[in-house]
């Protein structure tokens, strides 16, 4: 334990003055005023033993680098034994058990029910392969929250993400632990086997059948970059269970994505599935900092430049505007224009667009939305409402001289029903 400690209070200088080598990059590391005297050692414990599970998912590290999971033979009862006896674990404890799958550890149950005293609080994740009794009685009393991600809303699907056939299974188990009415939250995490429409509505439907009001959204921590499917999906579950009055978290790993605003992202697209049903033509243009300047040209007296989360549209003039790319846009197809965009004052954004029946950007092929000073999320009527597109589409973000700053822009397609 003294070497625990050195360490600890090694770690501890080198972010007071610095940053400690290994968390360099950390999205939990933050600066605030850190008590120095704690009166117990341990306040946070992550129990976390990957040796042993009865699933094998697609994004799980211990399937992934099988070499890291821990052979452990130490006596995990042993060891919580003498936190308690040395007054190390704090009553107050905050105690998170990962895996592998918690309930095969060995003694899980002696282990629980010994880390039942205080005000400790579990947070514990299963796979819900099998139904444990103490983890039950842990629920009933308060003391614990339970967590399982069944990723899929359909057998199929569970099957390839977790590697194993048994969704009826893992539902009926999460049904039991529906029935004690403690605190159990389902988890998401979207992957691209499961960033459909089919398994977000059956995953939905399971929120409804157990009665879960609380559901974490999450992605896979290992990829580099996130697919737009991914953020659809998230977004369409995000949406639904909200306008059911399910509460949606982003789980942390979502938030290791700055670079991606992902969080805002998935918001941003769940907005748009509240007000329609989006997500069946696709995205077919995205324009953000991270996509550049390429292809969009300024017009009138407006000059275009890169900020980090924006791209900011100076106008000297009124009126300014800017051309998009030139996007495909099929026939019998209409767009969707989704923009987040910073303005000074209340202004009027519009689009213009040509039909292939006209040779100019007109006033009666255009559409408009009413922005207020600060940021907008906003959503811009189809268009066009018949036939296709020529040249490409205008977009005059206000009518004001000044500065707009242009977070992002997204156009989508769907098929034309009118
Ligand atoms: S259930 Fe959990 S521990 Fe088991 S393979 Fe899946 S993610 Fe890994």
């Amino acid at each position: 334990m003294e070497e625990v400690l050195a360490k600890r209070n090694e770690i501890r200088e080198a972010n007071r003055t610095g940053v400690y080598p290994a968390c360099e990059g950390c999205y939990f590391l933050e600066e605030r005023n850190w008590p120095d005297q704690q009166s117990h050692l341990i306040r946070v414990m992550d129990i976390a033993m990957a040796s042993a599970c009865q699933l094998r998912c697609k994004y799980c590290y211990t399937v992934l680098l099988p070499e890291i999971a821990s052979n452990s033979t130490y006596d995990l009862y042993q060891i919580c034994r003498e936190f308690i006896d040395n007054g190390w674990l704090s009553p107050n404890a905050n105690i998170v058990w990962t895996g592998g799958e918690p309930t095969l550890f060995k003694r899980f149950d002696d282990v629980l029910s010994m880390l039942m005293f205080g005000n400790i609080r579990h947070r514990l994740f299963t796979n819900a392969f099998r139904f444990s009794d103490s983890v039950a009685l842990g629920m009933q009393t308060g003391r614990l929250q339970l967590i399982c991600s069944p990723d899929a809303g359909t057998p199929e699907t569970y099957a390839a993400v977790k590697g194993r056939n048994c969704f009826e299974q893992i539902k009926e188990v999460c049904a039991q632990y529906a029935r004690v009415r403690g605190d159990f939250r389902l988890k998401y995490v979207c992957i691209s086997e499961n960033a459909n429409r089919k398994d977000a509505d059956g995953f939905l439907d399971m929120i409804r059948q157990l009665h879960i009001n609380h559901i974490f959204l999450d992605v896979d921590h290992g990829i580099p970059t996130i697919g737009q499917s991914i953020i659809d999906t998230l977004g369409y579950i995000l949406a639904k269970a909200r306008q059911s009055g399910v509460n949606v978290d982003f789980y942390d790993g979502v938030k290791g994505y700055p670079e991606l605003r992902l969080p805002e992202r998935i918001e941003f697209r769940a907005d748009e599935c509240k007000r329609k049903d989006p997500l069946e033509g696709g995205c077919c243009l995205v324009v953000t900092p991270k996509t550049g300047l390429e292809g969009l040209t300024p017009l009138r007296m407006v000059s275009i430049s890169l900020d980090q989360d924006a791209i900011r549209l100076c106008s000297s003039g009124s009126d300014p505007g800017i051309l998009l790319p030139e996007f495909p846009l099929p026939a019998g197809y209409r767009a969707m224009i989704t923009a987040d965009i910073t303005v000074g004052q209340q202004d009027l954004m519009e689009v213009f667009y040509i039909p292939e029946d006209d040779t100019d950007y007109r006033q009666q092929n255009s559409v408009s939305v009413l922005l207020e000073p600060g940021r907008n999320h906003v959503l811009m009527t189809a268009f066009p409402l018949y036939g296709c597109l020529k040249g490409r589409v205008r977009l005059d973000p206000g009518i004001h001289a000044g500065e707009y700053l242009l977070h992002h822009l997204e156009v989508s397609t769907e098929k034309n029903t009118t």
